[in-house]
Protein backbone atom coordinates (compact mmCIF):
# COMPACT_ATOMS: atom_id res chain seq x y z
CA UNK A 1 0.00 0.00 0.00
CA UNK A 2 1.27 3.48 -0.80
CA UNK A 3 1.86 5.63 2.14
CA UNK A 4 3.77 8.45 1.90
CA UNK A 5 2.76 11.82 0.91
CA UNK A 6 3.84 13.07 -2.15
CA UNK A 7 5.65 15.92 -1.22
CA UNK A 8 3.55 19.12 0.02
CA UNK A 9 2.00 20.20 -3.23
CA UNK A 10 -1.39 21.08 -3.32
CA UNK A 11 -4.37 19.91 -4.16
CA UNK A 12 -3.22 16.50 -4.52
CA UNK A 13 -5.04 13.09 -4.34
CA UNK A 14 -5.85 11.12 -1.42
CA UNK A 15 -2.89 8.56 -0.84
CA UNK A 16 -4.44 4.93 -0.93
CA UNK A 17 -4.15 4.86 2.64
CA UNK A 18 -5.78 8.14 3.34
CA UNK A 19 -8.51 6.66 1.39
CA UNK A 20 -8.71 3.42 2.49
CA UNK A 21 -9.29 4.71 6.59
CA UNK A 22 -11.60 7.41 5.42
CA UNK A 23 -13.66 4.74 3.45
CA UNK A 24 -13.58 2.49 6.46
CA UNK A 25 -14.90 4.90 9.21
CA UNK A 26 -17.82 6.13 6.17
CA UNK A 27 -19.25 2.72 5.67
CA UNK A 28 -21.36 2.72 1.94
CA UNK A 29 -24.08 0.88 3.36
CA UNK A 30 -25.44 3.90 5.91
CA UNK A 31 -27.25 6.79 3.96
CA UNK A 32 -25.32 9.39 6.28
CA UNK A 33 -21.95 8.15 5.41
CA UNK A 34 -22.18 7.76 2.25
CA UNK A 35 -23.79 11.13 1.73
CA UNK A 36 -20.24 11.92 2.66
CA UNK A 37 -18.66 9.57 0.35
CA UNK A 38 -20.56 11.21 -2.54
CA UNK A 39 -19.03 14.53 -1.42
CA UNK A 40 -15.72 13.63 -0.73
CA UNK A 41 -15.22 12.23 -3.88
CA UNK A 42 -15.48 15.16 -5.85
CA UNK A 43 -12.65 16.61 -3.39
CA UNK A 44 -8.86 16.58 -3.53
CA UNK A 45 -6.69 17.44 -0.27
CA UNK A 46 -6.33 21.55 -0.36
CA UNK A 47 -3.78 21.52 2.72
CA UNK A 48 -2.74 20.67 5.82
CA UNK A 49 -5.15 21.99 8.88
CA UNK A 50 -3.73 23.99 11.85
CA UNK A 51 -3.43 21.02 14.15
CA UNK A 52 -0.09 20.15 12.47
CA UNK A 53 1.09 16.72 11.49
CA UNK A 54 -1.11 14.57 10.73
CA UNK A 55 -4.39 17.12 9.80
CA UNK A 56 -5.53 17.57 6.06
CA UNK A 57 -8.05 19.72 4.38
CA UNK A 58 -10.18 18.16 2.01
CA UNK A 59 -11.82 20.79 -0.77
CA UNK A 60 -12.81 21.54 -3.79
CA UNK A 61 -10.16 21.78 -6.13
CA UNK A 62 -8.25 25.24 -6.76
CA UNK A 63 -10.33 26.43 -3.28
CA UNK A 64 -7.56 27.31 -0.45
CA UNK A 65 -7.60 26.34 3.26
CA UNK A 66 -9.23 28.36 5.61
CA UNK A 67 -7.87 28.31 8.94
CA UNK A 68 -10.11 30.96 10.76
CA UNK A 69 -12.95 28.20 10.54
CA UNK A 70 -13.90 26.96 14.12
CA UNK A 71 -13.00 22.95 14.40
CA UNK A 72 -16.13 21.25 13.48
CA UNK A 73 -17.71 18.61 15.32
CA UNK A 74 -16.19 14.91 14.85
CA UNK A 75 -18.57 13.14 11.87
CA UNK A 76 -16.50 10.05 12.30
CA UNK A 77 -13.89 8.37 14.45
CA UNK A 78 -12.04 5.12 14.07
CA UNK A 79 -9.03 3.65 15.89
CA UNK A 80 -6.19 1.20 14.94
CA UNK A 81 -4.14 -1.04 17.38
CA UNK A 82 -1.10 -1.24 16.17
CA UNK A 83 3.10 -2.08 17.52
CA UNK A 84 3.35 1.61 17.52
CA UNK A 85 -0.12 2.31 19.51
CA UNK A 86 -2.84 3.51 18.56
CA UNK A 87 -3.41 5.10 15.46
CA UNK A 88 -6.70 7.71 15.17
CA UNK A 89 -8.41 8.28 12.13
CA UNK A 90 -10.97 11.58 13.05
CA UNK A 91 -13.35 13.08 10.29
CA UNK A 92 -14.80 16.27 11.07
CA UNK A 93 -18.33 17.70 9.41
CA UNK A 94 -17.91 19.57 6.79
CA UNK A 95 -17.95 23.35 7.30
CA UNK A 96 -18.08 25.95 4.48
CA UNK A 97 -17.27 23.35 1.86
CA UNK A 98 -13.94 21.71 4.09
CA UNK A 99 -13.22 18.62 5.90
CA UNK A 100 -10.80 18.13 8.14
CA UNK A 101 -9.25 14.63 8.66
CA UNK A 102 -6.81 13.83 10.84
CA UNK A 103 -4.49 10.30 11.69
CA UNK A 104 -2.74 10.58 14.89
CA UNK A 105 -0.43 7.56 15.99
CA UNK A 106 -0.02 7.73 19.96
CA UNK A 107 3.70 7.34 20.02
CA UNK A 108 5.12 8.37 17.35
CA UNK A 109 5.00 12.05 15.74
CA UNK A 110 3.98 10.43 12.62
CA UNK A 111 2.22 7.74 11.53
CA UNK A 112 4.73 5.73 10.69
CA UNK A 113 4.72 4.07 7.12
CA UNK A 114 4.68 0.32 7.96
CA UNK A 115 3.01 -0.90 11.48
CA UNK A 116 1.84 -4.41 12.45
CA UNK A 117 -1.87 -3.50 13.19
CA UNK A 118 -3.85 -6.02 15.78
CA UNK A 119 -7.80 -4.20 15.93
CA UNK A 120 -9.19 -1.45 14.56
CA UNK A 121 -12.94 -0.28 15.59
CA UNK A 122 -15.19 2.83 15.06
CA UNK A 123 -18.08 4.19 16.03
CA UNK A 124 -19.73 4.16 12.42
CA UNK A 125 -20.77 0.60 12.55
CA UNK A 126 -22.36 0.66 16.04
CA UNK A 127 -25.83 -0.70 16.02
CA UNK A 128 -28.34 -0.58 19.08
CA UNK A 129 -27.99 -3.53 21.17
CA UNK A 130 -24.17 -3.61 19.94
CA UNK A 131 -21.60 -3.72 23.02
CA UNK A 132 -19.36 -0.72 22.93
CA UNK A 133 -16.95 -0.85 19.46
CA UNK A 134 -14.21 0.43 21.86
CA UNK A 135 -14.34 -1.97 24.94
CA UNK A 136 -16.94 -4.66 24.53
CA UNK A 137 -18.52 -3.76 27.57
CA UNK A 138 -22.69 -2.82 27.63
CA UNK A 139 -23.56 0.31 26.25
CA UNK A 140 -26.58 2.29 28.09
CA UNK A 141 -29.18 3.26 26.02
CA UNK A 142 -31.96 5.44 25.91
CA UNK A 143 -34.32 5.54 23.11
CA UNK A 144 -36.00 8.65 21.48
CA UNK A 145 -38.61 9.49 19.14
CA UNK A 146 -40.57 12.43 18.02
CA UNK A 147 -44.21 12.30 19.05
CA UNK A 148 -45.60 12.60 15.19
CA UNK A 149 -43.36 9.65 14.29
CA UNK A 150 -43.89 7.53 16.83
CA UNK A 151 -41.25 4.77 15.72
CA UNK A 152 -37.36 5.17 17.06
CA UNK A 153 -35.33 7.50 15.59
CA UNK A 154 -32.40 8.33 17.66
CA UNK A 155 -30.67 6.45 20.70
CA UNK A 156 -28.32 7.98 23.41
CA UNK A 157 -25.55 5.71 23.91
CA UNK A 158 -23.42 5.69 27.00
CA UNK A 159 -20.13 3.76 27.67
CA UNK A 160 -19.18 4.21 31.53
CA UNK A 161 -15.86 2.41 30.81
CA UNK A 162 -14.71 4.70 27.76
CA UNK A 163 -16.58 7.69 28.89
CA UNK A 164 -17.79 8.17 25.74
CA UNK A 165 -21.47 9.19 24.74
CA UNK A 166 -22.88 9.50 21.44
CA UNK A 167 -26.29 9.37 19.92
CA UNK A 168 -27.61 6.90 16.95
CA UNK A 169 -29.64 8.38 14.39
CA UNK A 170 -32.13 5.72 13.23
CA UNK A 171 -32.62 7.27 9.63
CA UNK A 172 -29.59 8.51 8.80
CA UNK A 173 -27.85 5.71 10.78
CA UNK A 174 -24.91 7.42 11.54
CA UNK A 175 -23.75 7.59 15.52
CA UNK A 176 -22.66 11.31 16.16
CA UNK A 177 -19.75 11.74 19.57
CA UNK A 178 -21.13 14.18 22.03
CA UNK A 179 -18.69 16.05 24.10
CA UNK A 180 -19.52 15.53 27.71
CA UNK A 181 -18.98 18.41 29.41
CA UNK A 182 -21.53 20.21 27.41
CA UNK A 183 -23.96 17.91 28.07
CA UNK A 184 -23.29 17.47 31.56
CA UNK A 185 -23.55 21.17 32.01
CA UNK A 186 -27.27 20.75 30.63
CA UNK A 187 -27.89 17.39 33.11
CA UNK A 188 -26.88 19.90 35.80
CA UNK A 189 -29.01 22.31 34.52
CA UNK A 190 -31.86 20.12 34.19
CA UNK A 191 -31.55 18.39 37.84
CA UNK A 192 -30.64 22.06 39.38
CA UNK A 193 -27.95 20.58 41.07
CA UNK A 194 -25.81 23.95 41.77
CA UNK A 195 -22.78 22.12 44.36
CA UNK A 196 -19.69 23.07 42.45
CA UNK A 197 -18.59 19.55 43.47
CA UNK A 198 -21.03 17.70 41.04
CA UNK A 199 -21.86 20.30 38.86
CA UNK A 200 -18.19 21.19 37.53
CA UNK A 201 -16.96 17.66 37.40
CA UNK A 202 -17.91 16.20 34.18
CA UNK A 203 -16.12 12.94 34.84
CA UNK A 204 -18.83 12.01 37.38
CA UNK A 205 -21.55 11.53 35.29
CA UNK A 206 -20.36 8.23 34.49
CA UNK A 207 -19.94 7.36 37.82
CA UNK A 208 -23.14 8.44 38.84
CA UNK A 209 -25.08 7.37 35.72
CA UNK A 210 -27.27 5.22 37.43
CA UNK A 211 -28.34 8.18 39.72
CA UNK A 212 -29.91 9.78 36.17
CA UNK A 213 -33.38 8.15 35.00
CA UNK A 214 -33.76 8.09 31.08
CA UNK A 215 -36.15 10.88 31.20
CA UNK A 216 -33.46 13.05 32.78
CA UNK A 217 -30.70 12.07 29.98
CA UNK A 218 -33.29 12.97 27.58
CA UNK A 219 -34.14 16.55 28.89
CA UNK A 220 -30.54 16.83 28.86
CA UNK A 221 -30.22 16.02 25.74
CA UNK A 222 -32.98 18.13 24.47
CA UNK A 223 -31.27 21.06 26.18
CA UNK A 224 -27.91 20.07 24.82
CA UNK A 225 -29.08 20.43 21.40
CA UNK A 226 -31.40 23.56 21.71
CA UNK A 227 -28.03 25.09 22.48
CA UNK A 228 -25.68 23.52 20.32
CA UNK A 229 -27.57 22.80 17.48
CA UNK A 230 -24.22 21.33 15.70
CA UNK A 231 -25.89 17.87 16.59
CA UNK A 232 -29.56 18.43 16.78
CA UNK A 233 -31.77 21.30 16.87
CA UNK A 234 -34.47 20.03 19.31
CA UNK A 235 -37.42 21.45 20.83
CA UNK A 236 -38.04 20.12 24.21
CA UNK A 237 -42.18 19.12 24.84
CA UNK A 238 -43.80 16.90 27.64
CA UNK A 239 -43.31 13.29 26.66
CA UNK A 240 -46.27 11.67 25.67
CA UNK A 241 -47.92 8.44 25.83
CA UNK A 242 -45.14 7.23 28.50
CA UNK A 243 -46.69 3.74 28.60
CA UNK A 244 -46.03 2.65 24.71
CA UNK A 245 -43.05 5.11 24.81
CA UNK A 246 -40.84 5.54 27.87
CA UNK A 247 -39.74 8.23 26.61
CA UNK A 248 -41.26 10.84 23.43
CA UNK A 249 -40.02 14.16 22.98
CA UNK A 250 -40.80 15.85 19.51
CA UNK A 251 -37.11 16.36 18.28
CA UNK A 252 -37.08 18.49 15.09
CA UNK A 253 -34.72 18.91 12.25
CA UNK A 254 -32.29 16.43 13.80
CA UNK A 255 -28.82 16.08 12.51
CA UNK A 256 -28.13 19.15 10.13
CA UNK A 257 -26.15 17.78 7.80
CA UNK A 258 -24.16 20.64 6.50
CA UNK A 259 -23.59 22.84 9.35
CA UNK A 260 -22.20 26.49 9.53
ZN1 LIG B 1 -16.63 1.26 25.78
Amino acid sequence: METSLPGTHYPRDLTAREREWILWILPADRPGYREYRTVIDRMSVIGEGRRGNGEIILGPKGSDVNLDLPLAPVFAYGAIDTNFGTISVTLREISCDQISVESVCQRMENVPEEFEESRRWTYSTWMPGQLCPQCNEKVREVQMQTAERRQLQYVLSICSNDKRLWVYDAILQVNKLIPVTNYYNELMLHKNIRDPKIALDAKRFFFDLNNYSDEDLVHAFVRYNALKSKVVIGEPLRPTDATQYPITFALRKIFSRYPK
